[in-house]
């Protein structure tokens, strides 16, 4: 048995001293308790740390990360999403599998540093640039589940469903490696992906005891089932690969409501909004997460709420890309769980994502603290809201994505990061200021140990093979761009 002992521990939305997180050998949390307790556990001091659940980061697309500053320009009379979106093509119909592995390295060491043990990665990436599947029909997934491996990441590779431009709209060749164009086709490709990450030869080389083996392969790596979005699956396919997801206990992720174009599409093609759409045909359920849904009316929320779907917001994407502000207030008004993504890696820090949710309410609404009266969560009243965005940040996206950490308690693996409390950025803070602080303040260079299933990943800030990683990408994007 293994005892992290830090000076600060949170625990029930609180920090408290004193307390020392046990893990077994297999990395799994054995107990929380006081460090008088402890009796001939291996010790691992850490002073002036406090110790949180690792955050799961529950929408990605790792390879758009070579396109980091290079979409900051106006390329037309008005800028978009769209005219971004045609950069972000020009780098997805290049990138060859050994890119997408290096890349994927990028976005994951990122995510490391920043305290992101979990990530669900939505995965749209299948073919060889003239839209021709490799001879394994997953190999850029694989190269991306590799990657996370390597990185020490959990992740949910949700696969997507991707079948054409839009309604009545003509095929666009930079879509060609993203299509399946049946619900045949791509549930049998992800049949056998799934086959291959429950086959323990994933973690070969790590693991010896079979039985561990089995358990740890499908902790570490798992399969999730993701429309693209209305725009770009036809609704029987849609309903086809839901009712696969329903039955097999999957999560759905799906873009909605992005953008005001895709709803005006959609009443277009459907005669109905696409909230309307997803409720009235019963795609909804506590297993789907919605990614953005912003362009959304105060009347369709509570029939969303019903369902037990959550909301899946990015706001340093969505403020990046200007596509609006996710009615958060709304959403928990109405009871529907928020989590958090980094989405196109503008910047990978979900502290930034979770504070951003409620910053945008307050320029919009010109008030503070707009979502603190929606707080249900039991904690002192001045961290309430760091409480409940912090939450969004854990066991929120851990319920979205369905990975098994989100916060620290017995029976779950020991995923987490330590914080310096000498940290200039939240340096001073008392015991009942440190969430807050965190949560609105604190800097990434204030996550100094990452730990998943109780093994460091990240250590003194560094994560264990930073320098290989960064270098080879830095090769990627010469190679890319020049
Ligand atoms: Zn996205």
């Amino acid at each position: 048995m293994i005892a992290w002992i830090p000076d600060l521990f949170y625990l029930n939305r609180r920090f408290e001293g004193g307390v020392a997180l046990v893990c077994d050998e297999a990395g799994t949390i054995a107990r929380v308790a006081p460090v008088e307790e402890l009796r001939d556990e291996k010790k691992i001091n850490l002073p002036r740390r406090a110790i949180l659940p690792g955050m799961v980061n529950a929408h990605s697309h790792v390879f758009q990360r070579v396109i980091r500053g290079k979409t900051e320009h106006r390329t037309s009379q008005r800028d978009s999403f769209w005219s971004w979106r045609e950069m972000m093509y020009s780098a997805a119909t290049r990138l060859k599998p050994e890119d997408i592995y290096d890349v994927s390295r990028m976005a994951f060491l990122e995510m490391a540093l920043s305290g992101i043990t979990a990530v669900g990665e939505f995965h749209y990436l299948h073919h060889a640039p003239d839209g021709k599947p490799y001879d394994d029909p997953n190999l850029l997934a694989k190269e991306v589940i590799r990657a996370a491996g390597d990185m020490g990441l959990r992740i949910a590779l949700l696969r997507v469903a991707y079948a054409r431009s839009g309604f009545e709209t003509e095929a666009n060749p930079k879509q060609f490696r993203f299509i399946e164009a049946d619900s045949e086709i791509y549930l049998r490709n992800l049949e056998t992906l799934a086959k291959s990450v429950r086959s323990p030869t994933v973690r070969e080389g790590k693991l010896t005891n079979q039985a561990l083996a089995d358990a740890r392969a499908s902790d570490t790596v798992w399969i999730g089932i993701a429309p693209h979005s209305i725009r770009a699956v036809p609704l029987p396919y849609s309903k086809e690969v839901v009712a696969y997801a329903d039955e097999h206990d999957l999560k759905v992720h799906m873009h909605v409501a992005e953008q005001p174009a895709e709803v005006s599409a959609c009443i277009e093609e459907h005669g109905r909004t696409p909230v309307a759409l997803l409720v009235t045909e019963g795609l909804l359920s506590e297993r789907f997460t919605a990614v953005h849904a912003i362009h959304v009316t105060p009347k369709a929320i509570p029939s969303f709420a019903r369902t037990g779907a959550m909301v899946c917001a990015c706001p340093t994407t969505e403020r990046n890309l200007g596509d609006g502000v996710v009615p958060a207030e709304e959403y928990l008004k109405n009871g529907v769980a928020i989590c958090l993504g980094t989405d196109s890696h503008t910047q990978i820090d979900l502290l930034e994502d979770a504070r951003e949710l409620e910053y945008h309410l307050r320029l919009q609404k010109l008030e503070r603290a707009v979502l603190d009266h929606q707080s249900q969560v039991s904690s002192l009243k001045s961290q309430a809201l760091a409480s409940l965005l912090f939450d969004c940040a854990t066991v929120n996206g851990a319920r979205s994505i369905g990975a098994p950490s989100g916060s620290l308690e017995a029976g779950k693996p020991a995923d987490f990061f330590t914080l310096d409390l000498d940290d200039p950025s939240v340096a001073g803070a008392s015991t009942d200021d440190l969430l807050p602080a965190i949560v609105f303040s604190s800097s990434r260079a204030a996550m100094r140990e990452v730990v998943v299933s109780g093994k460091p990943i990240v250590s003194e800030g560094q994560h264990l093979i930073q320098e290989e990683v960064v270098e080879r990408f830095t090769e990627l994007q010469k190679r890319l761009w020049s």
